[in-house]
């Protein structure tokens, strides 16, 4: 995979694949800019060689039938022009001669956004000849949206085989691919993973890769539930899988085989009801009353958390210990985000990402402690399970 530092784009028009799908209001205005400001690295760099830059996103989930003003890119290029501090043409053309004319005018300098891509569904399709009309509006390929590179869609993957010498990382693509390389394949040992979250089906795959390269796993939020269960424990209301009973099981056994040090809550701050307010009590994990349900990891499970992750030269932060959403369940996410930040001050490498972790980082206001922050929830989700990214093989 090259990245955009080995390729030479003066006199170039390149075509960038962003991720600028930001959440906008109704009012049309956006809410969170953070994908615009990411993708400013690579914009910068391919500006300064004086390459003429084509962008193309999509946003949001619409129909694929044409134009729908919620999903236009427009709020997107009236913003990026202003934190790029540089002119951005844009026209809400969908795909037709308008697009190629605009883009034969490029000189090098010159930047232009193109409408949502999904505007057609021949960009979900993966649609050959969809890619090849975008390949043609330029000379050069760089893809920088790590966060749909698990989809194999026209301008995420298929597009680049049009490229076969000119296509390139981006600097925000190659930095999450480098950093999950480096988690998977050269961390520092010891090395542990902190996975939590809802579902024992939705990380099951995780799980499983992980095992292979971990010192130590630590299972907490709704996930630890099914594992407890599992080991004939009483977990009153608390979220269970009973269909991933077994697969529980599995882990515990592979964990074992592979010498891989197992943690899981042995306390849970229980609620007698899914809300803020409820009544809470902290008891074993193994002896959930009935009618209360587990909403955190509890104040002795944490300590041992603390002290395996203080112990760790490199740690993996996947999906909060509890419902970190409401103020009196957080406390254990809270802790453990903070040891985690602890452990990077000291020396280890910190890598948070997937689902909703860095929601939690975010909010918990830890995600600046940490050395690497992933922007592809589902993408980095689907690397850590083991997978080929297609939008990340298309590049190779
Ligand atoms: P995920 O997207 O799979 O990482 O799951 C994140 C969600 O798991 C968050 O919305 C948390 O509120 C939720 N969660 C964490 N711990 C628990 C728990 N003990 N019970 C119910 N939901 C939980």
């Amino acid at each position: 995979m090259k990245t955009i530092d080995q390729g030479r784009f003066d006199g170039k028009k390149v075509l960038v694949r962003c991720d600028f799908n930001v959440p906008i209001d109704a009012a049309g205005k956006i809410t969170d800019e953070t994908r615009i400001r990411e993708s400013l690295p690579t914009l910068k760099a391919l500006l300064e060689q004086g390459a003429a830059l084509i962008l193309m996103s999509h946003l949001g989930r619409p129909a694929g039938t044409g134009f729908e003003a919620a999903y236009s890119l427009a709020p997107v290029a009236a913003r990026l022009k202003e934190v790029l501090g540089h002119p951005v043409q844009f026209n809400q053309d969908v795909f037709t001669d308008t697009t190629v004319q605009a883009a034969a005018g490029l000189k090098g300098g010159d930047v232009l956004l193109l409408e949502n891509l999904r505007f057609t569904k021949a960009e979900t399709k993966g649609d050959e000849t969809f890619a090849r009309y975008l390949a043609d509006l330029g000379d050069a390929y760089v893809n920088d949206a790590f966060g749909t590179a698990h989809r194999a869609h026209a301008s995420t993957a298929v597009i680049a085989k049009f490229f076969p010498t000119e296509k390139y990382a981006g600097k925000l693509l190659a930095h999450e691919v480098e950093n999950l390389e480096k988690l998977l394949h050269h961390a520092a040992r010891p090395f542990t993973a902190v996975i939590g979250g809802s579902k024992v089906s939705s990380k099951i795959d995780v799980l499983q890769n992980l095992i292979d390269r971990v010192d130590n796993m630590i299972i907490g939020g709704g996930m630890a539930y099914t594992f407890i269960k599992a080991q004939g424990g009483q977990i009153g209301r608390s979220l269970c899988e009973d269909d991933k009973l077994e697969v529980a099981r599995g882990v515990m056994a592979a964990c074992a085989k592979k010498g891989v040090k197992l943690y899981l809550p042995k306390d849970t701050v229980c609620a007698d009801d899914f809300n803020n307010d409820a009544n809470r009590q902290c008891v074993p994990t193994m002896a959930i009353p009935d009618g209360w349900e587990g909403m955190d990891i509890g104040p002795e499970t944490r300590a041992v958390f603390e002290q395996v992750i203080a112990g760790s030269a490199s740690v993996l932060w996947n999906g909060p210990l509890g419902v970190f959403e409401m103020p009196n369940f957080q406390a254990g996410t809270l802790q453990i985000g903070k040891a985690i930040g602890e452990a990077t001050k000291k020396g280890a490498y910190s890598a948070v990402g997937g689902g909703d972790s860095v929601a939690a980082a975010n909010q918990l206001g830890l995600a600046k402690d940490l050395s690497y922050v992933s922007t592809g929830g589902g993408a980095m989700l689907e690397y850590l399970e083991g997978k080929v990214l297609p939008g990340v093989a298309a590049l190779d």
